[in-house]
């Protein structure tokens, strides 16, 4: 069969030998005769796995001791409402940008919590640039902030300067570049566009700022029980864990965030170098705020567009439909999409652009 490449925006594609050693350890993990589906959670095997995967975590992004690290259900969705239950006491304001579909779903739940100040929108113009002239509320508890706006193709190429504290959903492109954990006082991230299989979210949160809020919480929506029983307060998500742990052996073993960017860079530079040296196609946001992670773009003529996706998936690149609300093309190129993909794909637009134009 010939290669097949998976463009879909999450769940998205992992690397290959996570998909090999993930049915070995369905069958028989680590030659216990058992599959690492039925491993209790709280046996010797399946600690070593979410301790190891902590670990590599903590090595990859550099995260600092005073941080915790959690692997949590209810997908980073449940965060847009976790971290303002838990960040934001009553009466508090806390500022939001609101540079896409997700951005605006986050700070929607925060407002059931507290005062929700939008610092900056781009929603006006379809979200097709990140604003970066901040309006900041003196004395907010902290800013929230969307990394990669997964649905747009636009990202924080800099996270603004600010001075408080920084919460990130970085869902869609954590691992894919170094970031400076420090600066941010929560970071949390689905697993199923860089990291792992859906149904597990990450996150990583400075330990002195739970148990602040002054609300009464429900254990498992309180990061201060999940952090006092080491991430598992209930039975954790085992099989996300576990894959998430190969993958991120995975990405230690080619060299960890700084190898992977410099890969990210020249997969994304060669597909914008690609659309913006056709006539046929055309990017949708601010050249300088291009997502190295989904990669929008359209024709601008439907029937044509059809047509492309189509024909792109008889030639094995499926999944590069753009969302309902942008239309065109949206190419995922996660850390897992290997550059043959992109390749490929650069091959197919050139070939349907000189039969179609
Ligand atoms: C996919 C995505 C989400 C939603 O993740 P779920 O795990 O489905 O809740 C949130 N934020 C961003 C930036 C995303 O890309």
């Amino acid at each position: 069969m010939a290669a097949i490449y998976n463009f879909n925006p999450g769940p998205s594609v992992l690397p290959k030998v996570v998909y090999e050693k993930a049915a070995q350890a369905v069958l028989n993990y680590n030659n216990t005769g058992l599959s690492v589906l039925e491993l209790g959670h709280r046996g010797k095997e399946f600690q070593a796995v979410i301790d190891g995967a902590m670990q590599d975590l903590r090595d990859l992004m550099k995260i600092p001791d005073d941080y915790a690290v959690l692997f949590l259900g209810g997908g980073a969705s449940l965060q847009f409402s976790m971290v303002p239950m838990n960040l934001l006491p009553e009466g508090e304001t806390a500022d939001y940008t609101d540079t896409g579909t997700w951005a605006a779903k986050a700070l929607k739940d925060a407002k059931l919590y507290g005062n929700v100040n939008v610092a900056c929108s781009s929603k006006e113009t379809t979200y097709n640039h990140i604003p970066k002239n901040l309006k900041l509320t003196a004395g907010a508890k902290y800013l929230h902030v969307t990394s990669n706006n997964t649905i747009y193709g636009t990202q924080w190429k800099e996270f603004p300067k600010y001075d408080g504290l920084m919460v990130a959903d970085m869902s869609s492109d954590i691992l894919s570049r170094p970031v400076d954990v420090s600066k941010f006082g929560l970071i949390y991230a689905g697993a199923q566009k860089n990291m792992g299989p859906a149904g597990a979210v990450v996150v990583i949160v400075r330990k002195d700022l739970v148990g602040k809020s002054g609300r009464k919480l429900p254990d498992m929506l309180n990061y201060e029980m999940h952090i006092k029983e080491g991430s598992m307060l209930n039975t954790p998500p085992v099989f996300p864990v576990y894959v998430i742990s190969e993958v991120l052996k995975w990405l230690k073993g080619i060299g960890g965030v700084e190898a992977i960017q410099v890969i990210n860079e020249r997969k994304a530079g060669k597909l914008y170098k690609a659309i913006d040296d056709s006539k046929m196609y055309k990017g949708t946001v601010a050249k300088e705020d291009r997502s190295l992670m989904n990669v929008c773009f359209v024709i601008g003529d439907e029937i044509k567009e059809k047509k492309f996706i189509d024909e792109a998936k008889k030639a094995g690149l499926v999944n590069l439909a753009g969302h309902r609300s942008v239309g065109g093309f949206r190419a995922s190129i996660y850390n897992a999409m290997p550059e043959e993909g992109v390749d490929a794909l650069i091959a197919f637009m050139k070939e349907f652009e000189a039969k179609n134009s």
